[in-house]
């Protein structure tokens, strides 16, 4: 099951606030995108439970029944005339009805990508008009939206992940929200200790030919027999890092006697190097 069905799972359960919501959702189901043909309407419903909650609100509200199989359905056409005649916009009259409304406009027109893969929620309605209803309604309830045209849809869309999340929990009554949010929360977490160790592998890579480096300079004037020439503590420095070549500079600090900073060990080091340069370049295999 895609993740916007478990969403709207969810948004099935959810609650009715106050006497009016039920109908609101009916027209927010209703109006995206429009379903009430001139006719008949014929009715698609994303999951199951929505077949249950709609064709049950149906009933309740207007005594209609609805014969559906969990995924489509249609209403006979005197039926479509009394939804279309009963069930609109002004049924939308306490805040929770908004959330209500919403819910129904998403129950019929609306869908969420994973917030794994991607940041993405909208609503496919028919025209513009609708699509500037939907707009103008997100933005009471205090939700940015954009517009787009894609194929013959006018897509209402957010892209924010927090505006996604509130919707989500807004229309939901605070349950499916948390659900999107955790899910953030890992793919943040998955992306810090992705960062983290690309970060420590670069360390360690830059430590590594680091170390590298100054092993070669080290055995470089071994190889020339003039290793006994250096001051003691370079030797000493020196010899640490032939000994543990994966030894970061602080470790090397702790290991010297007396104990010397990072500053301290990079300074030796650097001076065995330069001792290094200044011998000419020779292979060789002595001590
Ligand atoms: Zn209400």
């Amino acid at each position: 099951m895609s993740f916007s069905s478990g969403i709207k799972q969810v948004l099935c359960k959810t609650e009715y606030e106050c006497p009016a919501c039920r109908r609101a959702e009916l027209a927010g189901f209703f109006a995206f995108p429009d379903r009430l043909g001139a006719n008949s309407a014929r009715l698609s419903f994303p999951v199951p439970e929505a077949a249950e909650r709609i064709g049950g609100a149906l009933f309740a509200e207007l005594g209609i029944t609805v014969e559906h199989d969990g995924k489509r359905g249609a209403l006979a056409a005197a039926d479509a005339v009394r939804v279309r005649d009963c069930v609109n916009d002004d049924d939308v009259i306490n805040e929770c009805c908004s959330k209500a409304y919403l819910r129904g406009a998403f129950l019929g027109a609306g869908s969420v990508s994973n917030p794994e893969r991607e940041y993405h929620l909208e609503f496919g309605t028919k025209s513009v008009s609708e699509a500037r209803f939907l707009t103008e309604l997100l933005k009471s309830c205090g939700f940015r939206s954009k517009t787009t045209r894609r194929k013959d849809k006018n897509v209402v869309y957010i892209k924010e992940i927090s505006q996604i999340a509130d919707l989500i929990g807004y229309m939901s009554g605070g349950r499916a929200g948390l659900q999107i949010m955790s899910v953030q929360v890992e793919r943040n977490l998955k992306g810090n200790i992705q960062r983290r160790v690309n970060c420590d592998s670069a360390n360690l890579s830059k430590l590594a030919a680091a170390s590298a480096k100054q092993i070669a300079a080290i055995r470089k004037i071994k190889a020339a027999r003039k290793w006994s020439a250096l001051p003691e503590v370079l030797r000493e420095t020196g010899d640490l890092r032939l000994k543990y070549p994966d030894a970061s500079i602080e470790e090397l600090g702790r290991m010297s006697e007396p104990e010397i900073g990072k500053s301290g060990v990079n300074h030796r080091l650097k001076r065995i190097m330069a001792y290094a340069d200044l011998l000419p370049n020779k292979e060789g295999n002595g001590k």
